[in-house]
């Protein structure tokens, strides 16, 4: 594919052009957590985003994607001010040109192509590379000032402001500020982070596309976090939360308390995750992975009992894996109700675990799954 896109560019008298690279990522551990002023734990995968910069003297902003067929032609005037469903997925990238200049960079006329092997919307986080490569690319480009978090808030304000997904912070943060063979503990409030070596020696981390499409995630997250305020008004009454503190900041015998089943357990998942996103890391500082898949394993359980957010599909994918010869631990990664699952399996059974996965989900769901080994990479970067 890259190919294709430098025979493009070269055909096209453009020499001499600079490659950038996003990741997508995965969230290794705390689902659901980010809006509960708690912690997550993803990691940048090698699936990703390469864009060719080159610039060029008509003064012209032409973006092409491969995966796409319109290529789209602006001028530094003509950048749409707001998301515009006729240009479809350029408004990704349009919406942090325009707000790049807004901040006062100065562009000239640039073609900007992409190129993917990360699947699109199956919760790999596409969108938080796209803009990210391409705020990274441009400011590299027009000389302005590489700061990785700063990219990262402004990327998410574009996808919650331009865009319109109220996401939080953690896919744009992943993509931007992920280091090789590393996980990054993030407190989605602060900002605060570490990085913790991601070391898997005999073992390797499988993520599994559950190729389900997502529908019932939008009107599940709205349901979930109205329900995690109510648990924190709950506890806030009871004085078991002081104001200003947050549900993961509850003790699990405030929580065993409360009075409302349903909201009982929503918040039990929550301060249950937290800390297993806080075991976890201690497991990972120790290279202790027995522990760390026991975790994964304890996460996508409260996931499907406490918070109920999996469904038959991602059910099958995890359970199924939990059980195969040579796997430490799977769950469901990312909001819900599809997306994909992860594991981790010892390297000389991935192919038994592949083939018994694959045909027991097609079995169970009539979907094929696909199932990439991935390695925790850097987050975006010139090539
Ligand atoms: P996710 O972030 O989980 O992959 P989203 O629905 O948030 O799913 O974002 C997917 C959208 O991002 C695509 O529909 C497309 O508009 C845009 N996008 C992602 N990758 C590319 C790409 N390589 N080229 C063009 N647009 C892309
Ligand atoms: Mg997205």
């Amino acid at each position: 594919m890259i190919l294709e896109l430098k025979d493009l560019f070269d055909k096209a008298g453009n020499t001499g052009y600079q490659e950038y690279f996003a990741p997508g990522r995965v969230n290794l551990i705390g689902e659901h957590i980010d809006y509960n002023g708690g912690l997550v734990m993803p990691i940048a995968i090698s699936h990703g985003i390469k864009a060719i910069f080159k610039g060029n003297s008509e003064s012209l902003i032409q973006l092409k994607s491969t995966t796409h067929s319109n290529l789209t032609l602006f001028t530094a005037e003509t950048i749409p001010e707001a998301y515009s469903s006729e240009i479809g997925w350029c408004n990704y990238p349009a919406g942090v040109i325009q707000r790049l200049q807004n901040d006062g960079l100065k562009l000239d006329g640039f073609n900007l192509f992409f190129d993917s092997n990360l699947p699109e919307g199956s919760g790999l986080s596409s969108s938080a590379a796209i803009e990210v490569l391409t705020a990274f690319s441009l400011i590299t480009e027009y000389g302005g000032k590489i700061d990785l978090p700063e990219i990262a808030v402004l990327c998410q304000q574009v996808e919650n402001e331009f865009i319109g997904v109220k996401c939080g912070i953690m896919d744009q943060f992943a993509v931007a500020n992920c280091k090789k063979d590393h996980a990054l503990l993030l407190n989605c409030n602060t900002l605060q982070h570490e990085h913790i070596p991601f070391e898997l020696d005999d073992y390797a981390l499988l993520v599994v596309n559950s190729k389900k499409p997502r529908s019932l995630i939008k009107s599940a997250y709205n349901e979930r976090k109205a329900e995690s305020d109510e648990a924190v008004r709950v506890l806030k009454s009871n004085g078991a939360l002081a104001e200003g503190q947050y549900l993961v900041d509850a003790t699990m015998e405030a929580v065993a308390g409360i009075g409302d089943d349903v909201i009982r357990r929503r918040a039990r998942h929550v301060v249950s995750e937290n800390l297993r996103v806080k075991h976890a890391a201690n497991a990972l500082r120790m290279g202790d992975l027995h522990t760390f898949g026991r975790l994964m394993t304890a996460s996508h359980t409260s996931m499907k009992e406490d918070y109920e957010v999996t469904g038959l599909e991602m059910d099958t994918l995890a359970e199924t894996a939990q059980n195969i010869d040579g796997c430490l631990g799977a769950r469901m990664t990312g909001g819900g109700f599809g997306g994909c699952a992860i594991a981790l399996v010892r390297k000389n059974a991935i192919q038994s675990f592949t083939d018994i996965l694959s045909r027991r989900y097609e079995m169970v769901t009539g979907l094929q799954c696909e199932i990439y080994v991935s390695q925790a990479c850097d987050g975006v970067r010139a090539m």
